[in-house]
């Protein structure tokens, strides 16, 4: 799909997701797809090889659930603590190119900030403390507050009755293309996505969505505000 500027001035209300979005994803995929199962194998004693294919089949069966991004459901389910693992690799969350600069232009320009994360509300707290980018945001919603994933029919109609926000003056910037068809199925206008949400992978293609490259290709005009 042809790039455009998101048309500002119809936009009061900048909903963004945390990972893939504004954090690099290559620390969440490196924490799942390497971390877990080093630490299960050795748990285990069992080889990285087999750990990786019992623990990817543990991840499709609740891929799209709350659960999927629950550190209560992973510690009790794999026997890992969970909590302590991710504090020990704190170091490696970055934050994906231009995003404070883009945050301060949209502030500038009164826009209200919501953060709307599938994140567990330890992960988030954990990556709040150690970005330190997340000051601005009017609100940190988790969707585990919620009960459903965004990726789950009725999130963002029980996302506005808690929250209300006009869904024809808000976009939402989400590197999940699930994500972006249910809130598109509930009526937010304006959906835009990442490209790369890991700096390290591959970039993703979609023609439902314009995908963001950089967030300097969606900075707003300080002097009109378009
Ligand atoms: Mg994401």
């Amino acid at each position: 799909m042809k790039f455009e500027t998101p048309p500002w001035t119809e936009i009061d209300t900048v909903m963004f997701d945390m990972d893939g979005t504004l954090l690099d994803l290559q620390f969440d995929n490196y924490f799942f797809l390497e971390l877990i199962p080093e630490t299960y194998a050795e748990i285990n004693s069992i080889s990285k090889e087999e750990s990786l294919i019992i623990i990817k089949r543990l991840y499709q069966e609740v891929q799209g659930t709350l659960k999927w991004y629950s550190i209560d459901y992973w510690t009790d389910r794999l026997k890992i603590d969970i909590r302590s693992l991710k504090r020990s690799v704190v170091n490696k969350i970055s934050i994906r190119p231009n995003v404070e600069l883009f945050l301060s232009k949209l502030l500038n320009l009164n826009k209200r900030l919501l953060l709307v994360t599938n994140a567990h509300p330890e992960t988030l707290r954990i990556k709040v403390e150690h970005t330190g980018i997340f000051d601005c945001f009017e609100q940190l919603i988790s969707s585990h507050t919620l009960m459903l994933a965004k990726e789950n029919p009725g999130f963002w109609k029980r996302l506005q009755a808690i929250n209300p926000y006009n869904p024809n003056r808000t976009i939402l910037i989400d590197d999940s293309l699930p994500v972006l068809r249910q809130a598109k199925i509930e009526h937010l206008k304006y959906l835009w996505g990442i490209k790369t949400p890991d700096s390290q992978g591959k970039g993703q293609i979609s023609c439902e969505f314009p995908l963001i490259d950089d967030f300097k290709q969606c900075f707003p005009n300080q002097t009109t505000g378009l």
